[in-house]
């Protein structure tokens, strides 16, 4: 008879583990024995953080800035994440109207928790980031997922937002440039869905501009309470260093919203991990109030690496990929590939076998796009030198030409 010992929290007993996660354990398995994987699977930068926000992190330690600060946050990070929020993204904000947290997943985990009761439902648009829904789910709410097809260019309309929303909706959830698609929605896209939401002044917004500074073609980005302010009192926006200045290690994320929800947040958060790293606050700091040219000549990179994917994507056959305006990710389609055996005599039922098989017989780390709710898709995360891009691709190219 079981002891009980092992029984779990209802809630996570029915969430999945992070799938983005299990790939790149999955590629460190496979390199472990042996295998040369280039891995196209995290969702993280691959350039070294600015030198001078290392020498700040630094520098904080020799200060002896290395004990526990205010729960939301030392008082300049807040007052330069206002002035970021206020001059980038044209949002009305003082210091005390933001909050810093653990890294961006925390900012978004904190707001869902301190809101969330059994029997609320957030929307949140498909193809998404793996863990909003699990999120959802182990705060014991329901994520509605809305399915949004490469037929609206993966993004959330109007029509369907207003389908979504029931008397029990407390959350819609945005993400745009998006992982996995790297749609950009535009200003047009967000007013819209701002009309919408303006009907039902009880849907929260929780807008995730982590990849704001990753968008291409001379686009401009836009975040939801910019695009309508009538909306600000009720939205969370939120960003980070991680994605802009290649500090995911680093785990700061902050968010600006109505001051009732950054209290909640803050107990929470208070009586749950404390504020974020001492040390990792300072780094923020400095990379907020530093020179801008990272962030401008990291966006050129991976645009140009975006061009270089899609080309590739879009000549393999088996694959094909719409352009994305964003982030550093291309979701492809492989549903010609699905039915087909592999060299090794594997049948490819899913985009996971096809994912699977990249990996064990192409050596390339890729994530499915089921595990983001839309198949059969692969997403390639195309943050990785151009030369070993360029391999990948040579090796995706022959793996596809070589299935049956
Ligand atoms: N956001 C990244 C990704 O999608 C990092 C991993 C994660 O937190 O899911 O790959």
């Amino acid at each position: 008879m079981s002891s009980g010992l092992e029984t779990l929290n209802v809630h996570l007993a029915k969430a999945q583990p992070s799938t983005t996660y299990q790939m790149m354990d999955r590629v460190a398995a496979r390199r472990a024995s042996g295998a040369a994987v280039i891995s196209l699977s995290a969702g993280e930068p691959d350039f070294d953080t600015p030198k001078h926000v290392c020498e700040a992190a630094i520098d904080a330690i020799r200060a002896g800035h290395t004990r526990y600060t205010p729960v939301s946050g030392i008082r300049s990070l807040r007052e330069a994440v206002a002035e970021k929020f206020r001059t980038e993204n044209n949002l009305d904000v003082q210091w005390q109207d933001t909050m810093v947290c653990n890294g961006g997943k925390h900012v978004i985990y904190n707001a869902l928790a301190a809101t969330l009761n059994e029997g609320d439902e957030v929307i949140v648009p498909a193809p998404y980031w793996v863990s909003y829904p699990e999120m959802v789910q182990m705060v014991g709410a329901r994520p509605i997922i809305v399915s949004c097809g490469s037929d609206s260019n993966f993004k959330l309309t109007p029509e369907l937002l207003r389908r979504a929303i029931t008397t029990r909706t407390r959350w819609l959830i945005l993400n745009s440039p998006s992982n996995p698609t790297g749609a950009v929605y535009t200003r047009e896209d967000l007013s819209a869905l701002a009309e919408v939401l303006l009907e039902h002044p009880h849907v929260l917004v929780l807008s995730d501009d982590i990849y704001e500074h990753l968008v291409f073609d001379g686009a401009t980005f836009h975040t939801i309470a910019s695009v309508e302010p009538r909306l600000q009192p009720q939205t969370l926006t939120m960003n980070g260093v991680s994605k802009a200045y290649a500090m995911t290690g680093w785990r700061i994320g902050f968010g600006t919203g109505p001051r009732w929800l950054l209290d909640a947040m803050e107990k929470l958060q208070g009586q749950q991990t404390s504020a974020a790293s001492s040390i990792s606050q300072h780094a923020a700091l400095a990379a907020l109030t530093g020179p801008r040219d990272f962030i401008r000549t990291t966006r050129a990179v991976f645009e140009r690496r975006r061009n270089m994917m899609v080309e590739a994507l879009n000549t393999t056959p088996g694959l094909s990929c719409q352009k994305p305006g964003g982030a550093f990710y291309a979701f492809a389609s492989c549903a010609a590939l699905i039915g087909r055996v592999t060299p090794a005599g594997i049948v490819l039922k899913s985009d996971e076998d096809v994912a699977i098989a990249l990996l064990n017989e192409a050596d390339v780390g890729v994530v499915h796009g089921s595990a983001f709710g839309l198949g059969p898709f692969i997403r390639i995360a195309y943050a990785l030198d151009e030369v070993s891009l360029a391999k990948a691709c040579d090796a995706i190219r022959n793996f596809c030409q070589s299935v049956r």
